[in-house]
């Protein structure tokens, strides 16, 4: 059996946006900026596709803008905020330990520049305190930024309510939703988002194409100069065949949400309680408030990486720690914010189950993740010691 359990990393792209994409390579290349038709008929398509996206998530065509992915709009969101924020003399930032690195090293480099970053703790389950950030909030803060959802353990954070605080205090939010949007509703009024950032290829659309929302009378700075595209906030000719690509996945995505959110919580329920029988292993991340296709465990006594690499003789792709931090020695900054040791950081394993997952696929990876790790602890001299009773369990 061949199964793919790392859609947290990337997916693979729908019939429906390879179909709706392939004109715009095969046939209407044209450039958007161009005057004769050849070129407006591109431009057509790239409104179309933003009216699309800007429905899918509540907020008007004019507040979309397209780029290169989610890396891009988190950067842009960040860097915006931070100058709107020094126009007015405010350089304080709020965020959270278990965000993605596209936010965490832009905030590193805007401490450089002088702004002060409060990066908030999680919960051991790893969810953010809506009070912690009530608290954290001073008279110079300029933006929150806490993500919809996480990429390795698949929390769910209480935007809504951090959004309505922020609008209460005046403070710019902005969320990376990259994981959220086209798996679970989203809804930038509802929700009470300034700024928010998606990536076609974490639903069913292509790489390198992805989109910024920022709320109407949110000054945008541009990272890329150049042409007056987008309005002038993202130079650049637009990827035409991509923007389509990405709008048809994500109107398809949102259209089937509610049903495969629902079919696929059963399925990782079923693999949570499956894994759960393995001894010294634990769930990371909140067993409920939790993205539908993820399941995240530790098991004591292992190295994560070999875990990788037999269940991948056995068929099955799946992650350790996130793609970003695998191939360094460091433990997950995000297993570590939740209060696992460095050892047991380790040992984890992330599964990221896609939509047309089956039980039978679930059985499959239970049976083949339990041989794996009973196999595993058998050569392992961490594990004789801590059945021996030399070291002590944790989990
Ligand atoms: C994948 C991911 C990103 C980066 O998106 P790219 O389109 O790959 O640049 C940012 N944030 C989160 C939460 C992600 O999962």
């Amino acid at each position: 059996m061949k199964i793919y359990a790392d859609n947290a990393a990337t997916t693979k792209m729908s019939k429906t946006a390879i179909d709706a994409m392939m004109p715009y390579i095969e046939e209407l290349y044209g450039n958007p900026s161009s005057l004769y038709s050849f070129g407006q008929r591109a431009k057509e398509a790239v409104e179309r596709a933003r009216e699309d996206v800007a429905r899918c998530i509540g907020a008007e065509p004019r507040e979309i803008i397209f780029t290169s992915g989610g890396s891009e709009a988190d950067n842009q969101a960040l860097l915006s905020a931070a100058a709107i924020g020094k126009r007015k003399g405010k350089t304080h930032i709020i965020s959270d330990a278990i965000e993605h690195h596209a936010v965490l090293h832009t905030l590193k480099k805007l401490e450089k520049e002088g702004f002060v970053v409060t990066l908030l703790p999680v919960s051991e389950s790893g969810i953010v305190n809506v009070r912690d950030v009530e608290k954290a909030i001073r008279d110079d803060t300029c933006l929150v930024t806490v993500m919809t959802a996480n990429n390795e353990i698949g929390t769910l954070q209480p935007i809504r309510e951090i959004g309505a605080l922020c609008r209460e205090k005046g403070v710019l939010f902005h969320t990376d939703a990259v994981q959220a949007v086209g798996h679970i509703p989203v809804d930038v009024v509802k929700d009470n988002i300034d700024m928010l950032s998606a990536s076609a290829h974490k639903f069913h659309g292509p790489k390198g194409t992805g989109f910024l929302y920022a709320k109407k009378g949110v000054a945008l700075s541009n990272l890329i100069e150049g042409g007056a595209q987008e309005r002038g906030r993202r130079a650049g000719t637009e990827n035409v065949a991509g923007i389509v690509a990405m709008s048809a996945a994500l109107s398809e995505s949102v259209e089937n949400m509610g049903e495969t959110a629902k079919r696929l919580s059963v399925l990782r329920d079923k693999l949570i309680k499956g894994l759960s029988e393995i001894s010294h292993s634990a769930l990371n991340g909140d067993a409920r408030m939790r993205l539908p296709s993820n399941v995240n465990f530790c098991f004591e006594g292992i190295e994560g990486e070999s875990l990788l690499l037999l269940l991948d003789d056995m068929g099955i792709a799946a992650s350790s720690g996130s793609a970003c931090t695998s191939g360094s020695l460091d433990p997950s900054h995000v297993l570590l914010a939740i209060g696992r040791v460095h050892d047991v950081a380790h040992g984890s394993l992330r599964l990221t189950i896609g939509d047309d997952a089956t039980e039978e696929e679930i059985d499959y990876i239970i049976a083949a993740v339990k041989e794996v790790v009973k196999k595993l602890r058998g050569f392992s001299p961490v594990w004789r010691d801590l059945e021996s009773g030399k070291t002590k369990h944790i989990l």
